[in-house]
């Protein structure tokens, strides 16, 4: 847990960058005081936490900003640290970060909650920058770890959101490895029964597997050498248990029927050799019919790229092979952590001769990245859907105080958000809080906002609102409130024929607001040949209008009345 530890996993793949070291250093002080008093769950001092989620961001090889950034991931939520210091202290960009990461951590993961999809892409949306996830996907596999000393009603939520949001999303990211890590982490605690069944059922399973493996392996490199192939390694890939265990709820239980609760892996040095060593294997043993799958020819969706073939092997045994390069390995194991390696190992030199700014540089990034996949894998409609969609086209996602999503275009304010809760709030909606602090009604809303209605019992709708309201929805309920509101109130005309007489119209009006009805249009006409007074006041019916009526007709100079009621 010392900075010297971190300064070299750093290196290993950044040797000359002193700057990003120096940066590194200085969040490590940061943190380190920020939580100087602060214990986790376990006992341990919180730093903990922090330094296992930067180290593990430095072997992903992600960048200083990243790996910084996880070092203060904590400071604001749980230490009273502001943006705005954290923006001092470390710029633009790792502030964005580290807020990033803040904001995800509002979203509050339901079992109930219809849409897990649109919770998936919500953080997609709110985060805007890869690395936003990969802090969060360092920070949860550490939470994962020491899950178990945090109360139990706590333990079982997180571990779903877990498997079911951030597994997910690491996977669609091409970090497999990750996502198995995070599923295997959670499966004791979502099926707590289940999983000490397989634990117990799967042992000596896996035990005799091996042993078997270690008879074939020399066979397979005895082959490889005779067709001209040294493999980079070999080694036995051992099913991860919950996906060991969802592929088992499809067999019937049955592990007999599991070919690859332990494969072999052969990496190779290109994709010649790939196809060769297929070729070897095949040679030595017959294969499954429909077991062998070219997902170099065609990648999975998250970019995953091996060869994959069963055969009848040593014994007739059914056996499987993964055959890939060291560079489609290392993209299996970290995925698109791995990526943006490459690309900001790539962009570096552009981005310290200033060409672009961090924020270009970021969205460059994200964008250049999501295009590259296009491009690499077309027919992978699925994955590029998934992460653009909210992305690029025009819907926030925001959160009620309780952490439920609000998915509205973007644009939307706390009038839209008011009327999506309910229309009744929408009506009497009186003022806003966005993220704690009072905002005004037309304020245009940010992914990742938490928006909070003040209401006030008979408020009505203002048609002011029609002017920034983004919804149809909301334009069509302010109308329709509006016209309500209106319409209860009907209007009654009166025509007065009166004489001409000083203090004729303050008797008048002294009267109609003693009777507490509002005047809208008073007209006089007092120098006619007949003299008379139009009014329109606001008396909701024949009865009010007619009482009204009869009180004017006493004042003296009236000589006669009539009414209508308007709309
Ligand atoms: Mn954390």
């Amino acid at each position: 847990m010392t900075l010297d530890k971190l300064t070299k996993e750093f290196k290993k793949h950044f040797p000359d960058d002193e700057v990003g070291a120096q940066v590194i250093a200085k969040a490590f002080v940061f943190a380190k005081n920020a939580h100087k008093n602060q214990k986790r769950a376990s006992g341990e001092n919180y730093f903990v936490h922090l330094f296992e989620t930067a180290f593990k961001l430095a072997s992903w090889q992600l960048d200083y900003q990243s790996i910084s950034a996880g070092l203060l991931h904590d400071t604001i939520e749980d230490c009273g640290v502001s943006v705005q210091e954290v923006k001092d202290k470390f710029g633009e960009e790792i502030s964005f970060l580290v807020e990033g990461v803040t904001k995800l951590g509002n979203i509050k993961y339901k079992e109930e909650e219809q849409s897990i999809e649109s919770l998936r892409k919500m953080i997609l949306a709110i985060s805007k920058d890869l690395r936003v996830i990969f802090i969060k996907l360092a920070d949860r596999l550490h939470n994962m770890k020491t899950l178990n000393h945090i109360p139990i009603q706590k333990q079982k939520r997180i571990a779903l959101e877990t498997a079911e949001i951030y597994a997910p999303i690491a996977y669609r990211l091409g970090m497999q490895n990750i996502a198995g890590e995070l599923e295997d982490l959670a499966f004791p605690y979502i099926y707590p029964e289940k999983h000490r069944w397989l634990i117990g059922s799967v042992k000596e399973s896996y035990d005799e597997r091996m042993k078997y493996l270690k008879k074939v392996e020399p066979i397979v490199l005895t082959n490889l050498k005779k067709a001209g192939i040294v493999p980079v390694s070999l080694d036995y890939r051992a099913k991860r248990l919950y996906s060991l265990y969802k592929k088992l709820l499809r067999y019937d239980l049955n592990l007999e029927n599991i070919y690859d609760l332990i494969a072999l892996r052969i990496i190779v040095k290109n994709v010649e050799e790939c196809y060769l060593a297929l070729g070897v294997i095949h040679q030595t043993w017959p294969p499954l019919p429909g077991r062998i799958k070219d997902y170099i020819a065609l990648p999975k969706p998250n970019g995953y790229q091996s060869l994959h073939t069963t055969v009848f092997c040593v014994d007739d045994k059914p056996t499987e092979f993964q055959i890939r390069t060291d560079e489609m390995h290392e993209q299996a194991e970290n995925g698109s952590a791995a990526h943006w390696f490459y690309e900001s190992k790539k962009g570096k030199d552009d981005y310290n001769q200033g060409k672009i700014s961090a924020v270009d540089s970021k969205e460059t990034i994200w964008t250049k990245q999501l295009k590259e996949w296009q491009n690499q894998f077309p027919g992978s409609k699925e994955f590029i859907e998934a992460l653009k969609i909210d992305f690029f086209s025009d819907r926030i996602f925001v959160l009620t105080p309780e952490g439920k999503v609000v998915d509205l275009p973007v644009g939307s304010t706390p009038v839209d958000f008011a009327y999506y809760i309910h229309s009744n709030i929408g009506d009497s909606c009186a003022g806003a809080k966005i993220n704690n602090k009072i905002a005004p009604l037309d304020t245009p809303l940010q992914s990742g906002d938490i928006v909070d209605i003040l209401t006030q019992k008979n408020k009505r709708a203002s048609e002011n609102w029609l002017n920034f309201v983004k919804t149809h929805y909301a334009k069509r309920k302010i109308k329709y409130s509006i016209k309500k509101s209106t319409s209860t109130t009907k209007k009654t005309e009166y025509k007065i024929a009166c004489k001409s007489r000083i203090g004729l119209i303050k008797d008048i009006t002294t009267i109609i607001s003693r009777n507490h009805f509002p005047v809208i249009k008073m007209e006089t006409f007092l120098n006619d040949k007949y003299p008379f007074i139009r009014l329109v006041i606001g008396a909701e019916n024949k009865e009010k209008a007619e009482n009204l009526m009869l009180k004017i007709k006493k004042v003296e100079g009236v000589k006669e009345i009539g009414y209508k009621l308007i709309d």
